[in-house]
């Protein structure tokens, strides 16, 4: 098959879906790639590299688009690449179809498949291809990145000949993976660093990772009302304990790092303008929830925003994409796995089986049929 990636065309947006040595691989499996100029150049990998990896550079996008049996993405297609999207070609990208029914009826009526990486199940034969896990940790790690350029003072702490300097105290909300993420890099860096989550069985990962979890004076320990690994919204009740411990929390914290979320709703407020308030000059907060509404009442997404009383909220919603080289270096060995369960032979033919619980899951419209919502996976 040829496989083809072009130039993401969503504004500001870095990474590109093929590496030089993705596409070594993808070729082990008998395929041939296609890339359009220029399409890596702002993830670090010319046009030079690629055709060193034997990769044919087309000149634009629509000959991409054209010539490509399988087109592979990044962010979700735009107006622009629905329109190109053809019969019998297959699109693999980020796509969340729950919130795209447009481009999903687009795809179909296209005649066209569609394996959203957002969609991939998260069972542990699936994680090799699961993105948004790879993004998460990412975003993570630089979320922690992102508040040491704003925060005046060190991670560690130090004792020097011209003082003794405190380490700071970073508490990080929400510890998927995008949280231990940045528990891990905050922790590594020496700071003090506490985390909360609704979920209980996460203290431990917590505690291991040399953090403090904060634990709740509440009858149910946490909120028991996760399901499926996921959180659920919290009791009126919970959310009160969960706030007044914030609210004591908020004085001492100088970084906090957001990242709480519950499928398919806006990201719940956690860190209220009163805490903000709270919170020392210099302060730094980092919201990983930006585009979902933000965990914190004063963030702008898309933003640094500065309040009365100094505290920087941050609010990017793109720090998968400020470290391009990284992500797209991961993502596009997420495609390349999805690949190669896709060409079971290593022939060059793709065999798309909907018996397969991952493809099946992942697969959003198949031949101009829309397939989602996939069934639950039978297997774990
Ligand atoms: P997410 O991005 O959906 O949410 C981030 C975190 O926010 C979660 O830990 C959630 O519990 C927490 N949260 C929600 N409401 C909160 C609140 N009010 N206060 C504090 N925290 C709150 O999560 P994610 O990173 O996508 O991971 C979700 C789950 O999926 C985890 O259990 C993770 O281990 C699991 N997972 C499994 C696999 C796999 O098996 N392949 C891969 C990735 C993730």
């Amino acid at each position: 098959m040829r496989i083809g990636a072009p130039k993401e065309i969503h504004d500001g947006e870095a990474r590109v879906a093929m590496t030089p040595a993705s596409a070594r691989d993808l070729q082990k499996l008998g395929h041939d790639c296609l890339i359009e100029t220029g399409a890596g150049v702002a993830a670090g990998f010319t046009d030079a590299a690629y055709e060193a990896a034997g990769v044919t550079i087309v000149p634009d996008a629509e000959t991409l688009w054209a010539e490509a049996e399988i087109v592979t993405k990044v962010r979700p297609p735009l107006d622009e690449e629905l329109g190109r999207l053809r019969e019998g070609q297959t699109l693999i990208s980020f796509f969340y179809p729950g919130q795209n029914a447009e481009s999903l009826g687009r795809a179909k009526d296209a005649g066209a498949t569609v394996i959203a990486m957002d969609m991939v199940p998260r069972i542990s034969r699936a994680q090799k291809m699961d993105a948004l896990s790879s993004m998460a940790n990412i975003a993570g790690y630089r979320a922690v990145i992102e508040a040491g350029g704003s925060f005046g003072r060190f991670f560690t702490g130090q004792v020097t000949a011209a003082g003794k300097v405190p380490p700071a105290r970073v508490l990080v909300i929400g510890a998927g993976v995008a949280g231990l993420a940045a528990i891990g890099t905050a922790t590594s860096l020496g700071a003090v660093t506490l985390a909360f989550d609704v979920r209980p069985e996460v203290a431990e990962q917590i505690e291991s990772m040399g953090a403090e979890f904060v634990y709740l004076d509440f009858e149910d320990s946490q909120d028991s009302s996760a399901t499926g690994g996921y959180a659920a919204p919290s009791s009126p009740e919970f959310r009160e304990k969960q706030l007044a411990k914030f609210r004591e929390l908020a004085p001492d914290i100088d970084i906090v790092i957001s990242t709480a979320l519950i499928p398919g709703r806006d990201a719940p407020v956690l860190w209220t303008a009163d805490m903000v308030e709270a919170m020392k000059p210099g302060s730094v907060i980092v919201d990983l929830a930006a585009e979902r509404g933000g965990n914190c009442e004063l963030t702008v997404a898309d933003e640094k925003v500065v309040s009365d009383n100094g505290v920087t909220i941050i609010g990017y919603t793109d720090f998968p994409s400020r470290m391009a080289t990284q992500s797209s270096t991961l993502y596009a060995t997420n495609i390349r796995h999805m690949l190669t369960d896709l060409t079971p032979a290593k022939d060059g033919v793709v065999v798309h089986d909907m018996e397969d619980d991952v493809i099946r899951g992942a697969t959003a419209t198949h031949e101009g049929e829309i397939t989602y919502p996939p069934p639950k996976p039978k297997t774990a």
